[in-house]
């Protein structure tokens, strides 16, 4: 495609003076400003732009337009863009008018949100909260310090020690932000020197080393809902850090862990317990009785019962934040060895013993099965 001519370019005549030129470019500039194309039109734009941005460029260059005049496009290369003291694709006219451009838009935003200087949200905190089990179901009001932020009383919140004055930072004049290339756009970065803060203090308060906010606790009143569990986090809005220069105040969460149960263990809304029995009420079966959250239950177990059975209570476990339910309890049988016995106690339980072998696999059918497979795997 052939290139167009510069001065067409910016729709300037031939005579145009260096004002009219740059008046144009400005124009150019904006309507194909990234900010105001958007999606489709966004690529024709940059293309639209860059064009313009060249022709500028050339002809705000008092040399190179007068080589433009005299030869055209030959008499310029674009991609020699250095200039005295360039290097960086632009040089010193253009960077001029380009920093003014967009100074000025910037400006205007800036007016918008409030003084210029770059605005921040707080920090979110985290505070580890351990419950219960019983707390973690039932729910609790609970009570936590946490840290708080007082305007410091000693520099009354300006930061700079009684007596001297926080200065305008050099490098931004005090709008907090600078403008960068980024490419051949120009975009507004925060200080790198006053952090967006648009001042220096000198001679920081000592009292509060120049934040002008002083670090207290307060106390939070905190619901903590029936059914959470651990892992879960409670947020509690705008107790986080306050914002920078106006600036929103973050979050606090609470972050839940549950204390290790003497007796349960929580799987999600279920709850899981180990049931010791003894031989004789898992051979005889019996009534007994099972611990819950919300005191004893009674359970059947029947006759023959082997130890790794288990039983569920329905509803005995815990009821989610978001459940409609509650969950189940597990009881896991272990049948218990009786220890330390008498010899009395020994006799019985070798009579016990003579008479199972008379009867035998049909009393322990475990034993047989296994006795099967010993039998099989050495054949
Ligand atoms: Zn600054
Ligand atoms: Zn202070």
């Amino acid at each position: 495609m052939a290139k167009r001519d510069y001065y067409e370019t910016l729709g300037v005549p031939k005579n145009a003076s260096e004002d009219e030129i740059k008046k144009a470019y400005r124009k150019l500039a904006m309507k194909h400003h990234p900010d105001r194309n958007q999606g489709d039109s966004s690529k024709v734009a940059e293309e639209k732009f860059k064009e313009a941005k060249e022709a500028y460029e050339m002809l705000s260059d008092a040399q190179k337009r007068a080589a433009y005049d005299q030869y055209g496009h030959a008499g310029v290369d674009p991609n020699m863009r250095g200039g005295p003291g360039g290097g960086d694709g632009f040089n010193g006219g253009f960077a001029e008018a380009f920093g003014d451009i967009f100074g000025d838009m910037f400006g205007q935003q800036r007016g918008r949100s409030g003084g210029g200087r770059q605005v921040y949200r707080g920090s979110d905190l985290s505070y580890a909260m351990e419950i219960t089990l019983e707390e973690a179901a039932r729910g609790k009001d609970a009570q936590i310090r946490i840290p708080s932020w007082e305007t410091c009383t000693v520099c009354s919140g300006l930061g700079a020690k009684p007596g001297t004055q926080a200065k305008t930072c050099s490098t931004c004049h005090g709008s907090g932000a600078v403008q960068m290339r980024q490419g051949f756009f120009s975009v507004q970065q925060t200080c790198p020197h006053c952090q967006g803060k648009g001042k220096i203090i000198p001679d920081p308060c000592t009292s509060c080393h120049g934040q002008g906010k002083a670090k207290r606790q307060k106390t939070l009143e905190v619901k903590i809902p029936a059914g959470i569990d651990g892992g879960m986090r409670i947020r509690s809005a705008g107790n986080g850090e306050p914002g920078t220069n106006g600036g929103p105040p973050g979050d606090l969460y609470i972050e839940i862990r549950l204390k290790e149960h003497d007796i349960f263990e929580r799987d999600g809304d279920d709850l899981h317990c180990a049931m010791p029995i003894s031989i004789i009420t898992a051979a005889l079966g019996g009534e007994i009785d099972v611990p819950t959250l919300e005191g004893k239950a009674a359970i059947d177990i029947p006759e023959g019962t082997q130890t790794g059975k288990q039983f569920r209570l329905r509803g005995k476990g815990i009821k989610g934040v978001r459940a409609s339910y509650p969950g189940d309890l597990y009881c896991h049988i272990t049948v218990e060895t009786p220890v330390k016995l008498t010899e009395h106690q020994r006799k019985l339980l070798k009579e016990l013993d003579e008479s199972l072998k008379k009867g035998g696999a049909k009393h322990s059918p475990g034993e047989d099965s296994w006795a099967d497979r010993l039998r099989n795997f050495f054949k």
